[in-house]
């Protein structure tokens, strides 16, 4: 385990292009359930096609509503915790040119993370469905959902049948190309495009390095993979 934080030191020390790749597993460090862990994921007891869908929104408004309430509420108790930190500070010092996402929580940048692509939008902020104008997400969480030209407001997040948003996807990909060092931190990498990013980085030949608690599916292609560690230990020790 040493000889592999040694080795991953040496990439991202020599690498001029890192990109990080965070998933929900980068958020559980702060208290946050992740998507699919058995025992934990938010999605144990509840079915997400009836209550964050474009469906819902339309036919279940008052569950969908209440439920993504309760997220906000979530992710507000939070906070992000010294893993985020470290990202942010490399950064800083230039060994870090991006952050693609999946996550809502917005943890990356209240951490000081600047160039952060988040794949499927952000709990922070709702928008009017109709004029697409966007506000604080207090507006959601007080109840003022009708928007002045007659839309709805909601979270600005991609809900289940809807599409990313092209402005971010293209920026993911262009960053995912330059990449000379990919690193993927607590994705289980099984819900698309996020398997379609370290496949693109490894096409480009980036080392493409995998941090996860539990086996992915893309293990077999990573040059590095680093199980059974929690993500902030690693980046305690890769920063020290
Ligand atoms: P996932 O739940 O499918 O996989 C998370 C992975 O992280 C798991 O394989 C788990 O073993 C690993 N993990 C958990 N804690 C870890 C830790 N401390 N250290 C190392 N590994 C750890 O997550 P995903 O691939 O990101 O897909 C989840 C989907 O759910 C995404 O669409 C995301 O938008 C959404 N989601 C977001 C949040 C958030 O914003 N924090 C939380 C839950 C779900």
């Amino acid at each position: 385990m040493e000889d592999q934080i040694h080795t991953l030191k040496q990439w991202i020390e020599n690498s001029k292009y890192t990109v990080i790749f965070t998933g929900a597993g980068m958020s559980t460090e702060s208290g946050l359930p992740d998507f699919r862990s058995a025992s934990t994921g938010i999605w144990k007891d509840q079915n997400p096609m009836k209550l964050a869908s474009t469906d819902a929104m339309k036919n279940n408004r008052y569950g969908f509503i209440e439920f993504y309430q309760n997220r906000v509420e979530e992710v507000e108790k939070y906070k992000p915790h010294f893993g985020h930190e470290v990202l942010a500070q490399w950064e800083q010092e230039g060994k870090l040119k991006a952050i693609i996402t999946q996550n809502i929580d917005g943890f990356h940048q209240e951490a000081g993370s600047k160039n952060v692509v988040e794949l499927h939008g952000t709990l922070r902020k709702c928008h009017c469905s109709e004029c697409k104008e966007t506000f604080p997400i207090l507006r959601f969480m007080e109840e003022k959902l009708s928007c002045e030209c007659g839309g709805f407001i909601r979270p600005s997040v991609v809900l289940f049948g809807e599409r990313l948003m092209e402005v971010s996807l293209i920026h993911a990909v262009r960053e995912t190309k330059q990449a000379e060092l990919f690193i993927v931190l607590g994705s289980s990498l099984n819900v698309s495009p996020a398997n379609f990013f370290p496949i693109e980085a490894k096409e480009n030949e980036a080392k493409l390095v995998i941090i996860n608690m539990e086996p992915t599916e893309m293990d077999d292609l990573a040059d590095l993979v680093i199980p059974q560690r929690k993500i902030g230990e690693v980046l305690q020790e890769l920063s020290q």
